[in-house]
């Protein structure tokens, strides 16, 4: 399913400086497509309204409210598209970044976001839940990038932007297949920017660790947590910060978006292999 509303204005040139565009000029986005995973809801719709915003195409994917996610974002007055791979199965992905480079002229930005929880301890760990949590989690960031990357290097401009975790610095008991795919990440965004294909391009790769947002993954893991204890929904709520945010705040979507802004925008050009804390304190204790 394809939408589209207005077309995107020019190209930026790779080589900008501050005497020839104005501090906005150097964050637009325009003519550059994006491919946000597991966008239909959370911190990847958040993301896209961040990069539509700066006059980016958005593809998004996942499941759940497409039509409303994608009227969303097609209000910001760029081009939108919509691809429903199932990011666990490698042959979805290879369609997705097919239907990208037929339907938009190629991914420009990819942010890996698509993503899913399980919590159990490792004697009660369901074998398909491990699988699945690595597979959407981790090995799909892997794909995405390795079909991606080509028609980045060609065109010498390109970012890869890692979603991954507080998770994927430091353990929480419970969560071994997230924790391990979130260092899986971690790991693939180094090696990735650090690629001889790659390291000397106009292609960036880095990562963002956010702590905890309030999205439905973590709402989920509220009721659990309400549930189990007997408590109510705002305590819950303020047990899980208090456990590990001493921000006591959550972070949000569009301080996520403004971010990922930063990191496509030309003052981003030699953040490479970066693994960007947002977590308001988490990983500083
Ligand atoms: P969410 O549940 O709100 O959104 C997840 C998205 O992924 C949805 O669009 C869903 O449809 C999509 N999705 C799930 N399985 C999919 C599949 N098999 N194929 C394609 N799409 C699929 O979650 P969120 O909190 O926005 O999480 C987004 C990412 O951020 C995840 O990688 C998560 O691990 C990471 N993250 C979240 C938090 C947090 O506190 N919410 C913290 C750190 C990292």
């Amino acid at each position: 399913m394809v939408m589209s509303s207005i077309e995107c204005i020019t190209s930026p040139s790779r080589i900008v400086t501050p005497e020839t565009f104005t501090d906005e000029e150097l964050m637009r986005l325009d003519g550059k497509t994006a491919l946000i995973t597991g966008s239909t809801s959370g911190i990847g719709l958040g993301i896209a309204r961040s990069l539509a915003r700066r006059g980016a195409n958005i593809v998004l994917n996942g499941f759940g409210d497409v039509e409303g996610s994608i009227e969303q974002i097609a209000a910001l007055g760029v081009k939108v598209g919509y691809h429903g791979a199932d990011m666990s199965k490698k042959d979805d992905i290879a369609q997705l970044i097919d239907y990208v480079q037929s339907e938009f002229g190629g991914t420009d930005i990819l942010v890996n976001n698509a993503g899913i929880q399980h919590v159990a301890r490792i004697k009660d760990f369901p074998d398909d839940e491990w699988d699945r949590v690595i597979a959407i989690n981790m090995s799909a960031a892997f794909h995405t990038t390795k079909l991606a990357l080509p028609g980045m290097i060609e065109k010498d401009w390109g970012r890869i932007i890692n979603i991954a975790s507080a998770h994927g610095l430091v353990a929480s008991a419970g969560k071994a297949a997230y924790v391990t795919a979130k260092h899986g990440v971690v790991g693939l965004t180094k090696t990735t920017a650090l690629d001889e294909d790659v390291v000397r391009t106009g292609v960036t790769v880095n990562a963002i660790c956010p702590g905890w947002v309030l999205t439905p993954l973590v709402q989920k893991q509220i009721d659990d947590l309400a549930e189990r204890q007997g408590i109510s929904l705002d305590q819950a709520r303020q047990d899980l910060l208090g456990e590990k945010q001493p921000s006591l705040q959550f972070v949000t979507t569009e301080q996520l978006g403004g971010l990922a802004v930063f990191l496509c925008s030309s003052s981003g050009d030699n953040m490479r292999g970066s693994i960007i804390s947002m977590d308001g304190g988490w990983t500083a204790q």
